[in-house]
């Protein structure tokens, strides 16, 4: 019986190169497939033409490097692109392709699903499905990039804000971050990728040891361990008054700021008292606030904050020295925003069938 093709997507340069070895190449040749399939975003072993023919056929019969299959593309009209993924064993996941003037920002899923629970999350609802590789990870910007040769701008920024929580899968998803941040093959800077975790209290000590790590967002979201709770369930296990002696430690690079976000949650945490406390909570820290209006989930009790609560709320933020940016959600027409991926979800709007692959 034929051996199962070894997965490549995912590996790591040194990985590739001592594959190359094993199979009586030099090393360089590991070197090059590593730079065909990440800086170049080939796919195909085929189309590899800087190996060697024998190496190329060596590939197609031994290796696979699989990129998730674009099941399903829903377009909204602020030109944001919601995709359903679907893995190598079938389960699906979500990324949000979000074009702005210069760049655009990619926002991936580290999870297929998500066991935090937060109460007004619609990932939640999906439960743990199952963690993702690196190759999963990196495989969402690859295949998303692809689709959108024609419109890409130069800069690419990535938020680790899909379904899941990172700090979780923490291995697979730091890998994967190395990979993309890697000069030689992605060349997404580290300071432009952003991993935002519920509070995950000993990942966040253990990101802080890295030396190669993305920047930190928390999703506060409440400003007392009560309110929190009720929300948050997590918040029982790394209540915040650890939570911010772990981000009062957090090393930051210069210009750097931790970012908080806060998703506003109608007459329940968008009073002007949540904002003096948020204000409290954070002062001293370098750090920015992300405010983000609840986007609706089906069948869940909260609602969106209304739209006079909004400036208010920021403008006590800012009176006392906190930056803060009121982030309205993208492609919430096509259920893209945050906090609405659930896989299962189709939104009204006709979704094109995407072209697989
Ligand atoms: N699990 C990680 C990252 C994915 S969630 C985390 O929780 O940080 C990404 C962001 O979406 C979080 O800040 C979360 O608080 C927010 N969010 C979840 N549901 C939302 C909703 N319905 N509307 C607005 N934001 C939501
Ligand atoms: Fe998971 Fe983040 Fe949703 Fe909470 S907000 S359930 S951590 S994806």
């Amino acid at each position: 019986m034929p051996a199962m093709p070894i997965e490549l997507l995912g590996f790591e340069l040194e990985e590739f190169r001592r594959l190359a070895q094993q199979w009586g190449e030099p090393a360089y040749r590991g070197s090059q497939l590593y730079h065909a399939l990440y800086a170049e975003g080939r796919r195909e072993f085929s189309r590899m033409t800087s190996l060697s023919r024998a190496l190329r056929a060596r590939l197609e019969r031994d290796a696979a490097a699989t990129w998730p299959q674009l099941a399903r593309r829903y377009p909204s009209a602020d030109g944001s692109i919601r995709y359903l993924l679907q893995l190598g064993d079938g389960k699906t996941i979500e990324t949000v392709w979000m074009p702005e003037k210069n760049r655009q920002t990619l926002c991936l899923s580290t999870q297929a699903g998500c066991a935090v629970d937060c109460r007004f999350c619609a990932t939640a609802r999906l439960g743990l499905v199952r963690n993702l590789s690196a190759g999963e990870i990196v495989g969402q910007v690859l295949a998303v990039l692809a689709d959108n040769r024609q419109r890409r701008r130069p800069r690419t920024n990535v938020v680790l804000m899909g379904q899941g929580e990172p700090l979780l899968n923490y291995e697979p998803t730091l890998k994967a971050v190395r990979l993309l941040a890697d000069p030689q093959g992605m060349n997404i800077p580290l300071l432009r990728i952003t991993l935002s975790t519920s509070g995950i209290i000993p990942g966040i000590r253990r990101l802080a040891r890295e030396d190669r790590r993305p920047k930190l967002g928390v999703s506060l979201n409440a400003t007392t361990d009560e309110q929190r709770t009720a929300i948050m369930p997590l918040n029982r296990k790394y209540p915040l008054g650890e939570l911010f002696a772990a981000c009062r430690a957090y090393p930051l690079r210069p210009r750097e700021r931790l970012t908080f976000e806060y998703v506003l949650l109608g007459g329940f945490n968008d009073t002007p008292e949540d904002a003096r406390r948020l204000a409290r909570l954070t002062r001293g820290l370098r750090c920015k606030v992300n405010l983000i209006p609840w986007n609706p989930v089906p069948g869940l009790p909260y609602r969106a904050p209304a739209d006079a609560a909004l400036e208010p709320f920021q403008k006590i933020l800012r009176r006392a020295g906190l930056l803060a940016f009121l982030r309205c959600s993208r492609g919430q027409d096509v259920s893209a925003a945050c906090g609405q991926l659930a896989s299962l979800t189709t939104p009204s709007p006709q979704p094109s069938p995407a072209s697989a692959g």
